[in-house]
């Protein structure tokens, strides 16, 4: 998998203190040959590769991320940004119904995506139409007819083996025409203040001329406020194609990804995305009406690249690590000139990242500070975060002045004992005192890198 091809390459990198052409290009390979075999279309694949190249070679080196790390966040980045960035909204008719039009291969997920869809839309105050206008499948319009009754939502189906001219929809129109069906349902709705239409129709196993004639007419009889394209993520390379064939014959606004329950990695959803330009809006996850959700870009780079726990943690640490405060304070822990201040912030950033313990070991450099912390639980990090508070600004630029009265005033100020406070100083001068020789045993150029 791409993960493992990647810890493997990401291994390599381990500890350079920046990327060079040839880590990029090692990477690289790496990454082209995992892409491809999650599905990923080759050309797809071509560009991707030469986005990451030209994005790694202008990398700034983070202080906040080693350069495995930084070479993972610049693929997720890009992944993320070419599957969307924000996930787009459907657009809604300024004068309802808005129309909603379902086109895909048979077995897709349309028609269990009606339904879907109808459930989500209810919960948003819609009051959605299913319209049944694939007429080809036997049972088709019973499907829908069931998966509406689970959603909560009308279904508008010609009567079965009858012309529905002299139903009760009194529609005048031939119950085998998909195409009047659709019109139909779309007057239906107008009628009965349905505000929004969602058009099923049929599909074939493989494309065909006459589906797609089928499609584009259903489009031209009801003009769409969107028209989406449904794929089943698992179709793998044929993405490609299905989608193109679909884009010419009827064209589409938006593509919606179905059974990412499966163990397909995604790469359909980079292709067909790639390829059409058009974005990702929903991800269908089961065949329950609820398996359903507003697509992730975020979410599908970290499937595609299977390092969701690594992705999350890089975030963490790029969103608490300043670099150029972590110069400073490494450089005052080298001269022994470490504030209070300084010991407090370097705390909260520690802690925004959650529970200590596991998270200082992935903290480029922060062997000193886990040292100096590692006897300290959550708990008592509250109270040493409370007593700092208590400080003046002087008292913690310079903790030497902290004399015995100044002691009790912050005791009782940040509520805790004086044996707490005093206890808080002299391990904070004993820090101090420990990290500042293991800088200078370091040497201060290592020094200055290691300790963040
Ligand atoms: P259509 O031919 O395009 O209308 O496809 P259907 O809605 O009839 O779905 C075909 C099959 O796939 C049915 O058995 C569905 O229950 C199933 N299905 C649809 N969406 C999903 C999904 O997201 N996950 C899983 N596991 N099954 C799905
Ligand atoms: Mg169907």
């Amino acid at each position: 998998s791409l993960s493992d091809r990647l810890t493997g390459s990401l291994k390599d990198l381990r500890g350079k203190g920046r990327l060079s052409a040839s880590d990029i290009d090692a990477v690289c390979r790496e990454i082209r040959l995992a892409l491809l075999d999650a599905d990923v279309a080759l050309p797809v694949v071509r560009a991707f590769i030469a986005r990451i190249k030209e994005r790694a070679k202008g990398a700034e080196v983070s202080a906040a991320l080693n350069p495995a790390q930084q070479v993972v966040k610049i693929v997720n980045d890009e992944l993320v940004g070419i599957l969307g960035g924000e996930t787009r909204r459907l657009t809604f008719a300024k004068n309802p119904p808005t129309v909603i039009m379902l086109a895909g291969l048979q077995g897709s997920g349309k028609t269990t995506l009606a339904g879907k869809l109808a459930r989500w839309l209810k919960t948003q105050n819609h009051t959605p139409l299913l319209v049944a206008c694939d007429l080809q499948r036997p049972g088709a319009v019973s499907q829908l007819q069931i998966v509406g009754e689970r959603a909560g939502a009308a279904v508008f189906a010609p009567h079965p083996g009858t012309s529905i001219g002299g139903g009760e929809n009194a529609l005048g129109v031939s119950a085998a025409d998909p195409v009047e069906v659709a019109r139909a349902g779309v007057a239906e709705a107008r009628a009965k203040q349905h505000d929004v239409v969602i058009i099923d129709t049929a599909g074939r196993l493989g494309i065909d001329a006459e589906l797609m004639g089928q499609a584009a007419g259903i489009r031209d009889a009801t003009a769409p406020d969107e028209v989406l394209f449904v794929l089943d993520a698992m179709i793998g390379q044929d993405a490609v194609s299905t989608a193109e064939a679909f884009q010419d014959g009827v064209g589409f606004t938006g593509v919606v990804l179905t059974k990412l329950d499966g163990d397909a990695r995604g790469g359909a959803a980079l292709s067909v995305r790639e390829v059409t330009g058009r974005p990702i809006m929903f991800a269908s996850t089961g065949e329950k009406l609820e398996d359903f959700d507003v697509f992730h870009p975020d979410r599908m780079a970290s499937r595609i690249l299977g390092m969701g726990d690594l992705l999350s943690l890089i975030e963490q640490a790029e969103t608490v690590f300043d670099a150029k405060q972590a110069e400073d304070t490494a450089a005052k822990i080298g001269s022994g000139q470490l504030t209070l201040e300084d010991f407090l912030e370097q705390m909260m950033a520690i802690r925004k990242m959650g529970p200590i313990g596991n998270l200082l070991g992935m903290l480029p450099g922060a062997g000193q500070m886990k040292d100096a912390l590692a006897s300290v639980d959550d708990k008592q990090l509250d109270r040493v975060q409370a007593i700092i508070r208590g400080m003046t600004p002087a008292e913690r630029a310079d903790p030497k002045i902290i004399n015995a009265s100044r002691r009790l005033r912050i005791a009782n100020g940040s509520g805790v004992k004086v044996s707490d406070v005093n206890q808080l100083v002299d391990r904070f001068f004993e820090a101090r005192k420990m990290m500042a020789s293991m800088a200078g045993r370091m040497g201060m150029p290592g020094a200055r890198k290691q300790v963040q």
